[in-house]
C-alpha cells in the first residue's frame, strides 16, 4: 500500500463518525485535505469546499476510491451568497450537517509592519479568515439545531492567541476568530451545539511553503528554532484534534482554543 492509500483506507478504520455529516472548507490541500481523510476513514459523509475545483475535485475522487463518501463543491469564503449555498447543497446532498471544520484561510504578509501593511491585503484577510467563519457559523448552526445539535471547529492559529510582528492582519483575523469561536460556544452551548478552535504553529503546507520557501533544510532550521519540540508540525498532527473536538470524546469541551505547537506558546 503506497502513502496516499494508507491516509485514505477506509476499510482498515475505527468508525467515530459513522453517518456523520462533516462539512470542510479549504479542503483541496494542507491541514484540509488531511481532515477530509481523516474524518472519511472514520466513516463519516464528508462535504469538501474550496475556490480550486481540480484541486478539491481529486481529494473527495481518491475518498471515494478508497470506499468512502465525498462530495467536493466550489465556493469563495468571502464570498456570502456562495457561502449559503454551500450549506443548504450540503444539507440537501446529505441529509443534515453534523460537524463543521471551518478551515480555509489566507496568509497575507509576515514582514510588514502596519504602516507598510497593504490595505488590500488586510481586507483580504479579514474577509477571508473572519468574515468567512463568521458567516460559515450563521449558516451552519441554524442547521444543526434543526436536527438537534452539531460540533463545529475553527481554524484560528498561535498567530490568534500570541503577539507576532508584521503580520497584523494575519493577527486581527485571527483574534478575531478565537473571539467569535467563543461568543457562539456560549450563545449555543446549552442547545447541543459545541464550537472550539485549533490553534496551530508551522505545519508543513502550501502556506508554510509561502511563508518560509521550499527549502526543506532552511525550513525546518527556522522552524526548529522557533518550536521546542524541535520541528515543524504535520497537517494529520492538526487533524488528529479537530476530530477529537468534533467527536463524543470531547462532549463537555466547549469555547476551547486548543495550541497545537511543540511547545511554543509555553
Ligand atoms: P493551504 O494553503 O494548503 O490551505 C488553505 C486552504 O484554504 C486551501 O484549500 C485553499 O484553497 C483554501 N482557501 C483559501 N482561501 C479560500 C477562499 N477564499 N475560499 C475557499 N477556500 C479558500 O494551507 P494550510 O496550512 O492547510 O491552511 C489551512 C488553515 O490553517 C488556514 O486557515 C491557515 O490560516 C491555518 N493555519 C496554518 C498554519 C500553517 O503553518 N500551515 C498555521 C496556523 C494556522
Amino acid at each position: 500500500m503506497d502513502n496516499e492509500t494508507a491516509h485514505v483506507n477506509i476499510l482498515d478504520s475505527m468508525a467515530r463518525f459513522q453517518n456523520k455529516t462533516v462539512l470542510i472548507t479549504g479542503a483541496s490541500s494542507g491541514i484540509g485535505e488531511a481532515a477530509a481523510y481523516a474524518f472519511a476513514r472514520e466513516g463519516a459523509k464528508v462535504f469538501l469546499v474550496a475556490r480550486r475545483k481540480d484541486r478539491g475535485a481529486a481529494v473527495a475522487a481518491r475518498i471515494r476510491e478508497n470506499g468512502g463518501t465525498a462530495v467536493f463543491h466550489q465556493a469563495d469564503m468571502a464570498d456570502r451568497s456562495q457561502i449559503a449555498q454551500m450549506v443548504a447543497d450540503c444539507v440537501a446532498e446529505f441529509g443534515g450537517l453534523d460537524i463543521a471544520f471551518n478551515n480555509a484561510g489566507i496568509d497575507g504578509v509576515f514582514d510588514v509592519n502596519i504602516p507598510d501593511h497593504p490595505e488590500d491585503i488586510w481586507d483580504d484577510l479579514l474577509a477571508i479568515n473572519l468574515t468567512g467563519v463568521w458567516f460559515c457559523m450563521r449558516h451552519q448552526i441554524p442547521a444543526m439545531l434543526a436536527q438537534g445539535g452539531g460540533a463545529i471547529v475553527n481554524m484560528a492559529s498561535m498567530a490568534g492567541v500570541k503577539g507576532f510582528p508584521g503580520s497584523s492582519g494575519y493577527a486581527a483575523s485571527k483574534f478575531g476568530v478565537v473571539g467569535i469561536t467563543k461568543a457562539a460556544a456560549l450563545e449555543y452551548a446549552d442547545q447541543g451545539i459545541r464550537v472550539n478552535a485549533v490553534c496551530p504553529a508551522v505545519i508543513r503546507s502550501e502556506m508554510a511553503d509561502r511563508v518560509f520557501g521550499t527549502d526543506e533544510a532552511v525550513k525546518e532550521a527556522e522552524a526548529a528554532s522557533w518550536h521546542p519540540i524541535g520541528r515543524i508540525g504535520e497537517p494529520e498532527e492538526v487533524a488528529d484534534v479537530v476530530l477529537w473536538l468534533a467527536s463524543d470524546e470531547a462532549s463537555f469541551v466547549t469555547a476551547e482554543t486548543i495550541q497545537i505547537d511543540g511547545g511554543l506558546g509555553a
